[in-house]
This record gives C-alpha cells, sequence and structure tokens, in this order.
C-alpha cells in the first residue's frame, strides 16, 4: 500500500513576506517569500504542499494562528472575521536558500488567492504551514504517468526538475493557452505532453480526454494525477476500470472543484 503523504518530523507556523512578483507566463504569478523565520521550514521537494495564510483586503496585517497542529484550524475560525485571514492550498515551486516560490493559476471569479498574487507586492506578509509530499513513487515501476492542470502546474514542474536520471514517465501538462507552454527540466526518459485550452472548455477536460486515447507503455507503472477533482477521480478510473491498473498504485489529487470555492 502506498502512504498518501509524508511530512516533516515537526511542523511550525512560519511568518513570511513577498521578495518578489513574476510572470513566468501570461496565466501564472510566481510570488517568491522569504524572511528570518524560512529557517524553521524544511523544503522537501516534489509536490510539498502548504497552507498559505494571506490577509483579506482591507486587514493592515497578517494574523496566522500560533498552534503548531491541525487545532490551527478552529483557533482561525474563532478569529473575528476583521482579523481573520484567508487560507489556501499551494505548492512550494522551488526553494533556494533564503527563498521559497510559490506559482499562482491566475484565474477568474471572487478568487481570494489568485487576487492577492495578481497584487502582492514585496513587503507585504503571508504565512506557510508545511503540508508535506504526496508523490511517493514505489520503487519497483518501470514507468510514471503524470497528470496535472494549470493548478498542479508547478507541482508537476518541481517533480520533474527533482526527477531521478533514469526516470521514464509520460507527462500530460493541460495549461490555459499556448502561451503558458515552457521549457522543461526533465530526463531524456521522459515524453511531456503539453495541452494547451486554447478555448472556453472546463479545465481538466482536454488532459482527462486525452490520456483516455492516448497509447502508454505497459509495465508496472505509478500514476500521480492532480488537478481540477474530474480530471483526478477521472484519470483514476480509466486507469482502474480500462487499463486494469491497481489502485494502490494511483495518487490521485483534487486540488480544486469547479463552481466552488476552497474552504478557509
Ligand atoms: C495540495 C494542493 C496544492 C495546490 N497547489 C497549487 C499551486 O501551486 N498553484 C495553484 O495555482 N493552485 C494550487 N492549488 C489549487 C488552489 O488551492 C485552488 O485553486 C484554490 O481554490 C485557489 O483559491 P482562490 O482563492 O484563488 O479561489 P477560490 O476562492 O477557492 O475559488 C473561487 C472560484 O474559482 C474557482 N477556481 C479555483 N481554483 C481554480 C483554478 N485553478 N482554475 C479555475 N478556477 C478555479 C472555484 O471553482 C471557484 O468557483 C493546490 C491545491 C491543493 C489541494
Amino acid at each position: 500500500m502506498i502512504p498518501k503523504v509524508r511530512r516533516a518530523k515537526t511542523r511550525k507556523m512560519v511568518t513570511l513576506e513577498v521578495l518578489a512578483n513574476t510572470a513566468p507566463s501570461p496565466a501564472f504569478r510566481t510570488v517568491t517569500l522569504g524572511g528570518p523565520d524560512l529557517d524553521a521550514f524544511e523544503p522537501a521537494g516534489d509536490d510539498q504542499a502548504v497552507r498559505l495564510f494571506f490577509p483579506r483586503a482591507g486587514q493592515d496585517g497578517l494574523r496566522m494562528p500560533t498552534l503548531d497542529h491541525e487545532g490551527w484550524m478552529a483557533e482561525v475560525l474563532m478569529m473575528p472575521k476583521s482579523r481573520r485571514p484567508w487560507v489556501r492550498n499551494y505548492t512550494i515551486r522551488r526553494s533556494r536558500p533564503g527563498e521559497i516560490d510559490i506559482e499562482f493559476a491566475l484565474h477568474d471569479g471572487d478568487a481570494p488567492a489568485a487576487d492577492w498574487a495578481r497584487r502582492a507586492r514585496p513587503g507585504d506578509p503571508a504565512g506557510v504551514f508545511d503540508l508535506g509530499v504526496s508523490y511517493l513513487p514505489p520503487s519497483g515501476v518501470s514507468w510514471q504517468l503524470l497528470a496535472a492542470d494549470e493548478s498542479a502546474l508547478p507541482a508537476a514542474l518541481a517533480i520533474l526538475e527533482n526527477a531521478a536520471a533514469d526516470l521514464v514517465a509520460e507527462v500530460f501538462l493541460e495549461v490555459p493557452s499556448k502561451s503558458d507552454v515552457r521549457e522543461v527540466e526533465a530526463p531524456s526518459g521522459v515524453n511531456v505532453h503539453w495541452l494547451p485550452r486554447d478555448s472556453g472548455r472546463l479545465p481538466g477536460t482536454l488532459a482527462l480526454e486525452t490520456i483516455r486515447s492516448a497509447p502508454l507503455p505497459d509495465g508496472p507503472s505509478y500514476t500521480w494525477v492532480a488537478g481540477e477533482a474530474k480530471l483526478a477521480t477521472g484519470v483514476r478510473r480509466h486507469l482502474v476500470r480500462d487499463r486494469g491498473r491497481p489502485r494502490s498504485d494511483i495518487a490521485f489529487l483534487g486540488y480544486w472543484r469547479h463552481g466552488r470555492a476552497s474552504p478557509g
């Protein structure tokens, strides 16, 4: 059985500040965070996720919870809304000494995190709390299937940049448009299939449709799929029902739901 998540042994609420805000492509923003408290955060690579805390519009600072365990959630809910921060899940795209990058897919709608990423400026406060790594391929598989929409592109790219030189993988990356396609650092055994939507279709549907009809290698495999919930569950269902893959070899992660705001 594949363990579902690997977390740091000790986890701390870490308060940071924005160092930079850049645009790797039209539909994305990279926000770089740093500060003295970053020493208390253990970068783990791959799809390491965090709870990201940031102030609501109109608040004059960030009020972080103090509890370094899951009790933080009750603590946040008990704060009056005038002081309560927004909380969303994000991936550590990259880490360097003294800095971490988080890459936001910009999307429409009433979306606090995407809006915050558009306007974050150096000096703005933000906090993180480690959620661990879910990409946990077992030994003994001969190839991997990785699939992501734009919300999971940062995680997929981090996985590929950290990958062992002998990784063999088919990778499906769905992005909003052709201008969001980029160079990928990956081992030579990795085939990256960029899937620009360039249309009004729902995120995740192009990747799911493509994977359903894709020729895939035989042999024991590990799958990591993340993004809109129907992409994650759809790929898993297809692999199990139509391709006879064992459920235990598939990590499927619903990062967001179409039409529903993330709680927090
Ligand atoms: C473990 C984990 C890691 C994640 N890592 C990243 C990451 O590195 N980068 C990243 O961009 N996202 C990432 N996400 C997804 C992110 O948490 C959600 O997209 C989140 O809902 C964004 O919050 P928001 O405040 O912008 O929108 P919300 O307030 O949550 O939602 C507002 C509206 O926007 C829609 N919506 C939410 N996300 C998207 C989207 N991506 N595209 C189109 N519509 C959307 C919702 O359906 C809703 O209708 C991750 C999620 C998880 C669980």
